[in-house]
């Protein structure tokens, strides 16, 4: 699968990407980045900022590639550390803050600690932002007592007191100063000393106990006198002297605040120096400060773009699988689809075969039946001619009127089936609308005068008079229609109605209207008529009927492109309406008008000979052509034939098809092959369609189907004799 293929090959390209975008400088392992920044706080602690500044920047560097969140936080505090002593306070903020940032991510309570208590220092005392200053240190104690370590804890505590005593708020501050109190023993130092002190001063002061304030204070600067820690002491005398002063001892005050400048300006000058010392370093501190933020910033995008990246993978990965998803889905498809065309294939085949089957079968059985229905038919004619005493026989009209039911059932059935197989196509023939619908109202006399109807036409003296169109199916449609309105009403009316529509051209569209007074139909039953076998109300002794001719009328409709309608209320009769298209070409009507045949009837006396293999049709044929004055002679089968025509000459030969030994067809071509062109006509109960094309290739003139109307018969007979004879006058 190459999709597969690529999508791999893709997939390892971008993790190699991923990969690189994560890939680090160079690393180097904890213990020596731990000792990195180890010698970085030293320095510190030696007051080497510069050195410090350099070590804890490269101790940084590695942290960073080592994702060491810990030593990161502990670099950024001594970098914040000596920007803090070289009273870079900004600077200093920034980088505990950083330092903070990193802090949190670790479970490091003791970093967390120093760095919350540095800023403390640096917003309380540097810059004088006391309550963010108090907000940091209460933070700083939080994580000293869960540390446990308590020394740090009472440092803070100094602090936070101090802190509140500067901005006057004694109250909220001494709290903090009884802890320290407390713990002095356990935790204090000199330097704590001086304040501690100071601050009980300044408490005692704010109490007003003055004695106490003063022994306080007095003890702060005793302290401080022994300390190295003179900034200190220069803040116990300040307040001392603010003390004095408020106690109107104002000479005393003086001292106290000149000692405090002298101080004050001792540790200015050194502060002086140690920044006139790390002046020309300032600057180098600029440009770590922007290397360090560099670092940052390059740690910042590397991670940036793994995040990216990352997202890019995870979005590629996930791609490739709906893309993978959809691969399966649309092979499973196809796979699927190609057994189902397969199936769907053999369902074909096997309906085509059905269906094959279905026309073979009612071909079959039709012409199975109409052979046999043939000589019944036949043979009631011959009795009810020869035996006119028979006539009145219930018996033998029972039995002519079964036959001729049968046979228009089969016949139906047979026409069903040619519709439905798409095997109908209309025929273009010039007829007289009038004449034809007479037609049919003349064949239908005979059931008009049984329920004692009227029949009416009426054609619209618009319509041209010669159409062309397929009259044979016309007919059939209102015979169907005519016969059923004929049989549906009694004693009342039959209307045709035709009327021109429209016309479009060449083309007449006619409206026929079939309307009767009769028993009319249930609207539940309207829709239901047409369907195949669906008869309504049937009753036996009134007409019979197969309950195919509507569904018929509908079809033969279909093939006009049209559709019938029907309005019917019972006991008030029924209409149907439908529109058929007819051409009207006034020059092809000439034309085929001039190619009709005339009646070629004579009274000559014709010598015909029938090739039949069933007896009983033998009889009925012979009967129907001897009855013409004919001379007939019979033979049983094709070789009976050949053997015939080599003696005797006929002017027409009837020739069955299916027949044992030899058929038709090919008894034909052996006559044909002898060079006799004697006419040949097929009399057979095949569906003409169906044999048209052998019919015509084996040398047979026409076809005649079985059962037939005798006058049909002869009229083909002259027909083609005269023909013949015309063929032969020419040639001579
Ligand atoms: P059938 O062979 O029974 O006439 P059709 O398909 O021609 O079969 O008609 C189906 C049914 O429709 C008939 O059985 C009849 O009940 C009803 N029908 C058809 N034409 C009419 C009509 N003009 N008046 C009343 N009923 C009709």
């Amino acid at each position: 699968m190459p999709q597969m293929r690529n999508f791999l090959l893709m997939f390892l390209l971008l993790n190699c990407f991923a990969n690189s975008a994560s890939a680090q400088s160079e690393s180097m392992s904890d213990e020596k980045i731990t000792a990195l920044v180890k010698k970085a706080w030293n320095d510190y602690k030696k007051a080497n900022f510069e050195k410090s500044l350099i070590t804890s920047r490269v101790a940084l560097n590695y942290a960073t590639a080592a994702k060491n969140n810990y030593l990161i936080a502990k670099s950024y505090k001594i970098i914040a550390g000596n920007y803090s002593e070289l009273s870079e306070f900004d600077k200093a903020i920034f980088f505990y803050n950083k330092g903070l940032f990193y802090a949190n991510k670790t479970n490091n309570d003791s970093i967390k600690y120093s760095l919350y208590n540095n800023l403390g220092n640096i917003y309380c005392f540097e810059k004088k932002q006391f309550d963010k200053g108090i907000s940091y240190y209460k933070k700083s104690i939080a994580y000293g007592l869960k540390i446990n370590d308590m020394s740090q804890v009472y440092f803070t505590n100094v602090n936070i007191a101090w802190a509140y005593f500067d901005i006057g708020k004694y109250e909220e501050g001494y709290p903090y100063l009884k802890f320290v109190g407390n713990n002095i023993q356990k935790y204090g130092d000199r330097s704590t000393g001086i304040v501690v002190n100071m601050l009980n001063g300044m408490y005692m002061s704010h109490k007003n106990e003055n004695v106490s304030a003063n022994d306080f204070f007095k003890k702060a600067i005793r302290a401080g006198k022994n300390s190295e820690e003179k900034s200190d002491l220069a803040f116990a005398h300040l307040e001392y002297s603010k003390f004095l002063n408020k106690n109107e001892r104002h000479k005393e005050a003086y001292e106290n605040l000149a000692l405090y400048d002298k101080i004050t300006d001792e540790l200015y000058n050194q502060e002086k120096l140690k920044k006139a010392s790390s002046a020309g370093f300032s600057l180098e501190l600029d440009e770590y400060k922007r290397q360090i933020d560099k670092i940052e910033n390059e740690k910042d995008s590397q991670y940036q773009s793994l995040k990216k990246s990352r997202i890019i993978v995870v979005l590629f990965i996930l791609i490739s699988l709906i893309l993978l998803f959809l691969i399966i889905t649309l092979v499973k498809n196809i796979k699927f689809k190609k057994k189902h065309n397969l199936e769907l294939l053999q369902a074909k085949e096997i309906a085509e075969e059905a269906s094959l089957l279905k026309t073979q079968f009612i071909s079959t059985i039709s012409h199975e039946l109409r052979t046999p229905l043939y000589g019944v038919v036949g043979i009631t004619n011959m009795l009810l001619e020869e035996h006119k005493e028979l006539s009145r026989s219930q018996h033998l009209s029972s039995l002519k009127f079964s036959a001729r039911y049968l046979l228009s059932l089969v016949n139906d059935i047979l026409q069903i089936n040619k519709i439905e197989e798409n095997k109908v196509v209309l025929e273009n023939l010039t007829f007289n609308i009038s004449d034809e619908i007479t037609m049919i109202k003349n064949s239908l006399s005979f059931l008009s005068q049984k329920n004692n109807n009227k029949i009416s036409i009426t054609i619209d003296p618009e319509i041209p008079e010669y159409l062309i169109g397929d009259k044979l199916r016309l007919a059939q449609i209102l015979m169907n229609l005519v016969s059923n309105a004929l049989k549906f009403t009694k004693d009342g009316e039959v209307e045709i109605i035709v009327k021109l529509q429209k016309v479009e051209g060449k083309i007449y569209f006619l409206d026929f209207l079939i309307k009767d007074n009769g028993v009319g139909i249930a609207i539940v039953d309207q829709g239901k008529i047409f369907e195949k076998f669906v008869q309504v109300g049937r009753n036996d002794e009134d007409y019979q009927g197969t309950g195919l001719g509507l569904s018929i009328v509908k079809r033969l409709l279909g093939l006009f492109g049209s559709t019938i309608s029907l309005e019917s209320n019972v006991g008030e009769g029924t209409s149907f309406l439908f529109v058929i298209p007819f051409e009207y070409d006034p020059q092809r009507t000439k034309n085929i008008i001039d190619e009709i045949e005339v009646d070629l009837t004579s009274h000559e006396v014709y010598r015909i000979l029938i090739v039949e293999d069933n007896l009983i049709n033998q009889l009925v044929t012979k009967k129907i052509i001897e009855k013409n004055n004919y001379i007939c002679k019979v033979v049983d089968d094709g070789f009976g034939a050949l053997d015939i025509l080599e003696k005797e000459d006929f002017d027409l030969i009837l020739m069955d098809i299916n027949m044992p030994l030899m058929n038709g067809f090919e008894t034909t071509k052996r006559i044909r092959l002898k060079g006799i062109r004697t006419p040949i006509v097929a009399l057979t109960a095949f569906d003409k369609d169906e044999i048209t094309d052998e019919a015509i290739s084996s040398g047979i003139n026409d076809i005649i189907i079985k059962p037939f109307e005798p006058i049909k018969l002869f009229k083909i007979i002259s027909y083609l004799i005269n023909e013949a004879k015309n063929e032969l006058s020419i040639n001579k």
